[in-house]
């Protein structure tokens, strides 16, 4: 049984780096889902018995060229086949309006949406992530996808869901 995990957000949040971070070497399949796009990268890893399927997906955004809008097209099908969206936001930025644009998004979908804080590097930085309580999907986890920082939470998390 695999969890297919859709990493969701606007650019330069750090999907990728969770991503690489969660699947390292283990990308087992490259899929090649839009010609003229970035590639929808896939990738699986094993966490206390569960076998979970990563989506790294390109920056969604709300509006933009046409570029950005097979980007944001090609996201939207990964969250349609996932079974739980990892909707990653920058503590760093705090609460932006494509962070806005992204939650509108997520909240048409009926499935289960994980709100994941990134960058929060040290303690310090803590506190701050209430300020995503706004968005409407609860606590964020908070982690560092640099630093390997709570990301074992997140899959514990990720693996309560389902
Ligand atoms: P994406 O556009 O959402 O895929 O974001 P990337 O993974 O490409 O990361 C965007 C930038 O944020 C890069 O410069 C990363 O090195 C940086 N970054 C990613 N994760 C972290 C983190 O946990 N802490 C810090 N300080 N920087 C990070
Ligand atoms: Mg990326």
């Amino acid at each position: 049984e695999v969890t297919k995990v859709a990493i969701v957000g606007r650019p330069n949040v750090g999907k990728s780096s969770l991503f690489n971070r969660m699947v390292g070497r283990r990308v087992a399949v490259v899929e090649e889902r839009a010609k003229v796009t970035r590639d929808l990268k896939v990738g699986e890893t094993r966490w206390r018995g569960r076998v979970f399927e990563f989506m790294d997906t390109g920056g969604w955004l709300g509006k933009g060229d046409a570029l950005d809008l097979k980007v944001s097209k090609m996201a939207e099908r990964a969250v349609r086949e996932a079974d739980v969206v990892l909707f990653m936001v920058d503590v760093r930025t705090g609460v932006t309006d494509e962070d806005l644009d992204v939650a509108k998004m997520l909240h048409r979908r009926p499935g289960s949406t994980v709100l994941v804080a990134n960058k929060v590097d040290h303690e310090r930085y803590d506190a701050q992530i209430y300020e995503f309580l706004q968005l409407g999907f609860g606590d964020p986890v908070a982690i560092s996808a640099m630093h390997g920082r709570n990301t074992g939470d997140l899959l514990d998390a990720l693996g309560e869901l389902t």
